[in-house]
């Protein structure tokens, strides 16, 4: 049989952003080298986007340049107004868009062809709508709970999880009937439906701070729906760019789990860090009178006599916005010769990588990042250690009592430096929701100030020291 001669340039036009793709995901395997990486599979989807473009049955472009011309304001828009710490909602978003667009296109074919399809077809249409509207509305709750636009603690009640199960296998067992009656409409539409409420109905009972591993698992869900687009479409690079989306989603979401030590059912059906008012209690007896504060002028007293000091962010750097005031008070710091080192958890934050992003945006050397292992070998030759911000990534809990949530987590032994100094507003519990017995430790003293204002007024007591001196 004869290859029409533009079919073979297309699949090679498709090899070559299959190749853009893998090594830009190789890229983003390390920091210094994830921008070139971005750029790699950006090119790419150039190159995918420019082939499909080309192909014959493409009628007209008008509605293609239109929604060109949409799509990419609101993309650009959001690129440059979007604030680095909000990316997981955008992340979220635009998930949610592309299991909008996967279902679009399987209800679209499923209307046009409907009962004339074969098994395998509507088996590959079926697929592609059950996880692309479950990722739809899953993305939107996602986005929701994040921007707090709905409560982000986790929303409980009786029977819920094996209420969802049964929804979630009803919505199969349709997809399966539908394979060998393709002519059920009803139920195909019925189908899409109970998608949309699975969506929903599943992330209801997780925790704002669990979102990022339901993102990447819902981003799997969306490459394994675009995987099948590419099926009914027949177009090679959508199966490929899908396949290599669901597999990645899924492996960053077992890597996020493993990094918490919690296992995949715990977060998706654990409601972890729903906080009650008896803990809350429960709480105040554990640190009473036992909480030694400081003050910045103190911190800056036992910084500039420090020879290594190590620094720990979290979530709550983030949130103030500290990282270029910490950055600059990293820089002083080396000025007058005091070695400064990062210990980075791997779930610090609330996405993976967080903490890399927040200190690479303030021009902090990669080098001076160090990984859990490395960082919990320097700890004890620490003079000190500034937890800013962080609270479960460093709660000894996780290594002494079995039965806390956080049991078994890797953590982040800064109680083994000489001297802690844990900045944050109050004795708040982190998303965990557990008390940290780190607060009260002999060697241990509380700054209670939000991040950004704390390390400023420590870095003014610095140079105000220094200026003194002079
Ligand atoms: P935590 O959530 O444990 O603690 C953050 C602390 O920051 C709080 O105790 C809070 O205390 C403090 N804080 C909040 N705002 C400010 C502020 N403006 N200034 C100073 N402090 C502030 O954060 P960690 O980074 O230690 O741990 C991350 C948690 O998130 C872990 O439980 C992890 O499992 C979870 N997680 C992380 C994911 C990831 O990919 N990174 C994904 C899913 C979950 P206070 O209110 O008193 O100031």
């Amino acid at each position: 049989m004869e290859v029409e001669p533009f079919m073979n340039w297309l699949n090679f036009i498709y090899f070559l952003s299959a190749v853009f793709f893998i090594l830009g995901i190789k890229g983003m395997t390390d920091p210094r080298t994830a921008r070139q990486g971005n750029f790699i599979a950006a090119a790419g989807m150039v190159l995918a986007v420019v082939g499909t473009l080309l192909r014959k049955e493409i009628v007209s472009y008008e509605w293609i340049i239109i929604g060109f011309i949409i799509g990419g304001t609101i993309g650009l828009l959001i690129a440059i107004f979007m604030p680095m710490t909000r990316m997981p909602e955008r992340i979220a978003l635009s998930h949610s868009f592309g299991g909008l667009a996967a279902s679009l296109v399987g209800i679209s074919e499923y209307y046009r062809h409907g009962a004339e399809m074969g098994n395998v077809k509507i088996a590959a249409i079926g697929f592609e709508v059950l996880f692309g509207s479950i990722t739809f509305t899953g993305s939107l709750m996602a986005f929701g709970k994040l921007a707090e636009l709905i409560p982000s603690r986790p929303i409980t009640y009786r029977f819920q999880n094996q209420s969802n199960i049964l929804l979630f296998f009803t919505t199969l067992f349709i997809w399966i009937y539908l394979i060998f009656n393709p002519s059920a409409s009803h139920l195909f539409y019925a189908m899409v439906l109970l998608c949309f409420l699975v969506g929903i109905l599943i992330v209801l009972p997780i925790g704002g701070a669990d979102m990022p591993v339901v993102i990447c698992l819902l981003n799997s869900y969306a490459g394994l729906a675009a995987s099948a687009t590419g099926f009914v479409l027949e177009n090679n690079i959508l199966i490929i760019a899908g396949a290599l989306d669901g597999g990645s989603g899924f492996i960053l979401a077992i890597l996020m789990s493993r990094a918490m030590n919690r296992s995949f059912g715990n977060v998706l059906f654990g409601a972890f860090g729903a906080i009650s008012e008896e803990l809350k209690q429960k709480q105040d007896e554990f640190y009473a009178g036992k909480i030694k504060s400081t003050t910045p002028e103190e911190v800056a007293y036992l910084l500039e006599n420090a020879r290594l000091v190590m620094i720990v962010p979290g979530y709550g750097l983030a949130v103030s916005q500290a990282q270029h005031v910490l950055g600059e008070l990293a820089k002083y710091l080396k000025s007058k010769g005091v070695d400064v080192k990062f210990a980075i958890h791997p779930v610090a934050g609330r996405m993976p990588g967080h903490m890399n992003v927040l200190l690479a945006e303030a021009g902090i050397p990669y080098d001076d990042l160090l990984e859990l292992e490395p960082s919990n070998n320097l700890f004890p030759e620490a003079d000190v250690a500034i937890v800013v911000g962080a609270n479960d990534v460093v709660n000894p809990l996780a290594r002494e009592d079995k039965n806390s949530p956080i049991a078994g987590m890797p953590i982040l032994d800064v109680d083994r430096a000489k001297t802690v100094v844990v900045i944050k507003r109050s004795l708040a519990p982190g998303f965990a929701g557990v008390p940290n017995p780190l607060f009260i430790k002999e060697n241990t003293l509380m700054l209670f100030s939000d991040a950004k204002q704390g390390l400023q007024e420590v870095l003014n007591s610095l140079r105000g020291t220094v200026s003194r001196l002079h």
